[in-house]
């Protein structure tokens, strides 16, 4: 099923992110993560390409078997800054011959070896490129990402916002986000979104904080901004792992439950390939995820 098709019918989408494992862990441990996941029902589930240090080319397998064995849509992400036309055009091939529907395009970060590189010419210098590929092979609903703090890479956030559009007019159908701790930022940025008229669903990206590294890395990649309630958790339980977990869970919970009385067109978790937080989250939110859909469909 196309995603673009799930979304806007009056009901939230709840979705995960996960990514394939490293090329040092067998392929096997992200199906073994699968089988946990299933049972949470989730809408979709997306697949990373090479983030993280994850491997590529298990991405559109995985994806694959996601639907196929798991059941579950799947969306295969896509990045295209370091690949040239025909890699990008086999890949779609590929992905489209493994009976995947959906694809997220992006960019991709650029690595500092080809940043050095004088010579480099980009075949696809930024996301709208490869849109414009994958709208012209056909078949797919495309996504894209978006940013409500701005990329980190903007000096401008009204140029950010206007590339963002410019993305869109070139076939997006729905926009997931970066990841956000602070919902009021999240909230203006659509704000915004609607004065530039970007009508499209967004699917609001939030991770259940599980360690202090990783947030520590997150501040590094996306430099988000940290609500002071979220700092006060840091500071209380940093060198309390149980805790801070636990604390990160609620926090996730409470984000969403905002999320969903905003009423948000989709929620989608970045697992980082950790079933039990998933689940705990699925399990809080299980009643309010549907009321205020059963609210809208009794008017
Ligand atoms: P773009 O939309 O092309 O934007 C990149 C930058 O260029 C922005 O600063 C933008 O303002 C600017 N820009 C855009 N268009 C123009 C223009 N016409 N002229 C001048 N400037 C312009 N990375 C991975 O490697 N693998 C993944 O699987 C992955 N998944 C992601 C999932 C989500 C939900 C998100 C939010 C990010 C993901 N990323 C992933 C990270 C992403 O690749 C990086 O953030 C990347 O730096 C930007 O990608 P983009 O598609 O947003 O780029």
């Amino acid at each position: 099923m196309k995603i673009r098709d799930m979304l806007g019918k009056g009901n939230t989408t709840v979705s995960f992110e996960i990514f394939p494992p490293k090329t040092t862990y067998p392929m096997e441990t992200i199906f073994e993560t699968l089988e946990k996941l299933r049972g949470l029902s989730p809408d979709f589930i997306s697949v990373t390409y090479g983030a993280g240090g994850s491997s590529q080319g298990h991405t559109v397998e995985i994806a694959s078997r996601v639907k196929k064995d798991f059941g579950i849509e799947s969306i295969a992400h896509l990045t295209c800054v370091t690949s040239t036309k025909d890699t990008i055009r086999q890949m779609l091939q590929d992905i489209k011959d493994s009976g995947i529907e959906n694809i997220l395009a992006l960019r991709g970060d650029i690595p500092d070896s080809f940043m050095q590189d004088k010579n480099w010419k980009p075949e696809y210098k930024y996301a709208y490129e490869l849109i414009d590929e994958i709208r012209d092979f056909g078949g797919f609903s495309i996504g894209a990402a978006c940013y409500p703090e701005g990329h980190v890479e903007t000096r401008n956030k009204v140029d950010d916002l206007k590339y963002l559009k410019q993305k869109v007019d070139h076939g997006v159908d729905f926009l997931v986000t970066q990841l956000f701790f602070d919902n009021e930022l999240f909230y203006q940025f659509r704000e915004k979104m609607d004065l530039v008229g970007i009508e499209k669903p967004v699917i609001a990206g939030i991770l259940p904080v599980l360690n202090i590294n990783q947030v520590k890395r997150i501040q590094e990649i996306s430099g988000c901004n940290m609500p002071p309630k979220f700092l006060r958790i840091l500071d209380r339980y940093e060198h309390d792992p149980k805790s801070l977990q636990e604390a990160g869970i609620a926090y996730a919970v409470d984000q969403i439950v905002d999320l969903l009385s905003f009423g948000i067109e989709g929620v989608h978790i970045y697992t980082m390939n950790k079933p039990e937080p998933t689940r705990r989250i699925m399990e809080s939110i299980s009643t309010v995820r549907y009321s205020g859909a059963k609210k809208e469909a009794s008017r």
